[in-house]
Formats: structure tokens, C-alpha cells, sequence
């Protein structure tokens, strides 16, 4: 926060996305940082990404396998713990190995100003960032979430005291297109339901909620209860000196028809001579064009500016300490989008109903 460096521009801009389609239905955009990754473990090196531990916290951590990747894949919308992992990088720099470091702007500009030199073997990817939400009200999400589900299904679990088990989590589920991507939770078949085999049936182990109707993803996306330095990020606009920065490229279909489709396609904003040559390693296994930035910005304000804080935000947090997550929904439904939207709304629903 004390030496800020200066904003600076992409040296160039790319729309592109990987051309496995496993791993880009897995990933939130185009599964940019999957091939960068690869690039960097085939050459012998580490990758230090954002991952669940065993309680769904998120934290961060190295692998040195191209398998190790996959829980680093796709974002996770809450503040990752960072831990020692710097000085895990630097040990990993001091004796020469490549290390890939990827995270948000403010954790790439920390690594930066704690490592103190730079090193010709260090390659940093940021991804743009809406902000970061509190891992507290994360946590008590997922309690809430595991306690409704109980009580819906109260004559199978809850009536054994049992909450249900979470065993996997997606952000940005895709199975109803990238667009309108879902939040998706899995749960473990409880014991009782597996004593019951038509109640098992009956219910799917895993839930899809429509981004824009999950309780969370909505006071997220409201920015209720982001970290208060997100509201002032000092590491956006290229500040952070990441080489690569990796970002949904929203819009991509008025400025890149021919690679536009609904299966997620990602921005790539070049920001160094190192970024520009690990982006040549990787371009024969993904499809892109290049493109411009001030396109890129047109749908992606995120690149330069930070959101404002809105003024519900400390109502929010009085109302959380009486109500816990069921404040997130009471305090949103305050909140009234900006008029252009309310207008594009009506007029939406006009078209629908007139058929013209
Ligand atoms: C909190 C957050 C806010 C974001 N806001 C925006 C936005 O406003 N606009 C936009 O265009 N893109 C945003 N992104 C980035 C976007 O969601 C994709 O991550 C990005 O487009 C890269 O996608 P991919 O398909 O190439 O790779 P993916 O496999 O989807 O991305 C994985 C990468 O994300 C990192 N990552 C995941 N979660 C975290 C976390 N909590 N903290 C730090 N690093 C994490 C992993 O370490 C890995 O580097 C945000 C990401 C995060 C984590």
C-alpha cells in the first residue's frame, strides 16, 4: 500500500480458449490458466494456485503435478488464505526452479514487493478480480446451506441428527451454458438415504442454483460483504506488475463471433515481455484472436476500477450479527438495480409479452 506502482497498459490482448473442452467445461472462462499452468509443470516447475482444504476454506498451496492442477481450477468467490506460500516460492526460486504464481491482483503485488527482486524464473497470473468475499460469511453459508438441506429431507437425515456431507462445490457450473452459469454443490448419499433406495432416487445429490438466485453468489455480486480494501484496490489497471492477467472476456460475441460460443471463452491481457513468450508456448493448443482493450474494458470494468462501496453495506453487517445469512437476502431485495438495467428490464418484458 506504500509503494504503489503506476498504472500500465497490456502490451497486447487476446480472446482465446483451450481447445480441450473437458478441461474448459471445468474451468470458469476459456481454461486459460490450465495450458500456462501445464506449460510450467512440463518444464519441471511448481504451480501455486487457490484451492479447497477439507472443511471448503479457501487457501492457498503449490503443486508439482499436472493432476494437482485440477483443484486449483475455477474460481472460488472468497478470499483465499494466502499462508506461508510466499516464502514457499521464494524457496522454491532460491534453488532454481520455475514457478508459476497465480492469484489475485493485491496477492501478486504482495508476492512482488515480499520477494523484493525479480526473478527471470518466476512467472505471475492474475486474475481479474470483482473483489473478495469474507471467508466468515462463507462459512456460515455452507452451515446453512448443509442445515436446510437437512431439513428438507427431514424424514430421511435429519431425523438421525445428521447434517449432510458436501463433496464438491463449483462456482461457475456450466451444464445451462457459461452465460448463465450456476452455483453447484454436491452432497454425499446420506447413510439413510442409501437404506432407502427410492428416497435416494427421488432426490439428486447435488444442487445447481441459478447464479443470480443463490443467497451467496447474490450479496457477492451486490458487493455486501467483500474485503473493505476491495472497495479501493490498489493493484488493479496493471498495478499489481503480473505478466499475465486472465479474465472472462464478457462481450467477446460483438468483437470475435467466429470464436464466440457458450461454453465460456477468456480474455488474456499480456503485460510483459515473459507473459508475451509463455503465451506463444501455449497458442497451438488454444483457439483465440487478437483483440483490443479498450474492447475488453467495454463489458469488464473490473480490469481498472474497483466497485463502490454500497451504502446498505454497514446495515448489512448489523443485520448479519441478529440474522446471520438470512440478512443477505433481506438487505439485497433493498437494493434496486441502477435505472438503465430497471429500464432494459421493462422493456424486455414489453418484447416478451408483445412478441415484437
Ligand atoms: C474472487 C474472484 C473475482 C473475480 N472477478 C472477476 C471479474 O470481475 N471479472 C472477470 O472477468 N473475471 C473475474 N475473475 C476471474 C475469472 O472468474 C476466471 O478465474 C478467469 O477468467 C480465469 O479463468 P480460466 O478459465 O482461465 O481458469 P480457471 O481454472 O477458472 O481459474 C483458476 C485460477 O483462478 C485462481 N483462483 C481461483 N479462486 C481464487 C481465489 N479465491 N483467490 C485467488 N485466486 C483464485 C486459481 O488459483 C487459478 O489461477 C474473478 C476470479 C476470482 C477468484
Amino acid at each position: 500500500m506504500i509503494n504503489q506502482a503506476s498504472p500500465q497498459k497490456p502490451q497486447a490482448v487476446y480472446a482465446a480458449k483451450n481447445k480441450d473442452e473437458n478441461v474448459r467445461m471445468k474451468s470458469s472462462s476459456g481454461g486459460i490458466f490450465t495450458l500456462l499452468a501445464e506449460s510450467v509443470i512440463q518444464a519441471g516447475g511448481v504451480v501455486f494456485g487457490a484451492r479447497f482444504d477439507s472443511e471448503w476454506n479457501v487457501v492457498h498451496d503449490y503443486t508439482e503435478s499436472v493432476e494437482g492442477l485440477e483443484a486449483f481450477r475455477g474460481s472460488k468467490y472468497v478470499q483465499s488464505d494466502i499462508g506461508n506460500n510466499f516464502k514457499k516460492a521464494e524457496a522454491f526460486l532460491h534453488v532454481g526452479r520455475k514457478v508459476l504464481f497465480s492469484g489475485t491482483p493485491c496477492q501478486i503485488a504482495g508476492l512482488k514487493k515480499f520477494l523484493r527482486r525479480d526473478y527471470d524464473a518466476l512467472l505471475t497470473v492474475e486474475v481479474v478480480c470483482h473483489g473478495v468475499p469474507s471467508p466468515m460469511v462463507w462459512r456460515d453459508y455452507l452451515e446453512y446451506k448443509r442445515a436446510k438441506r437437512a431439513a428438507g429431507k427431514n424424514s430421511v437425515s435429519s431425523s438421525l441428527n445428521e447434517l449432510p456431507v458436501i463433496t464438491g462445490i463449483s462456482f461457475r457450473d456450466k451444464s445451462n451454458g457459461w452465460k448463465k452459469y450456476g452455483f453447484k454443490i454436491c452432497y454425499a448419499a446420506s447413510k439413510a438415504a442409501e437404506n432407502t433406495v427410492s428416497k435416494s432416487a427421488d432426490t439428486p445429490n447435488y444442487e445447481i442454483t441459478p447464479f443470480n438466485e443463490d443467497v451467496f453468489m447474490r450479496g457477492f455480486l451486490k458487493d455486501l460483504y467483500l474485503r473493505p480494501s476491495c472497495y479501493h484496490c490498489a493493484a488493479k489497471e496493471g498495478r499489481s506488475g503480473a505478466d499475465i492477467s486472465i479474465a472472462d472476456y464478457w462481450g467477446v460475441g460483438h468483437f470475435h463471433p467466429a470464436i464466440t460460443d457458450d461454453r465460456g471463452v477468456g480474455l488474456i491481457l499480456l503485460n510483459s515481455e515473459m507473459g508475451v513468450r509463455c503465451c506463444e508456448m501455449i497458442r497451438p493448443q488454444m483457439q483465440s484472436e487478437r483483440s483490443e482493450y479498450k474492447n475488453a474494458l467495454s463489458a469488464n470494468r473490473a480490469i481498472i476500477a474497483s466497485v463502490c462501496e454500497p451504502k446498505y453495506r454497514r446495515l448489512f453487517w448489523q443485520e448479519y450479527r441478529l440474522r446471520n445469512i438470512e440478512a443477505i437476502g433481506r438487505v439485497c431485495s433493498k437494493i434496486k438495480a441502477p435505472l438503465w438495467i430497471r429500464c432494459k428490464m421493462k422493456l424486455a418484458a414489453i418484447v416478451n409479452r408483445t412478441g415484437r
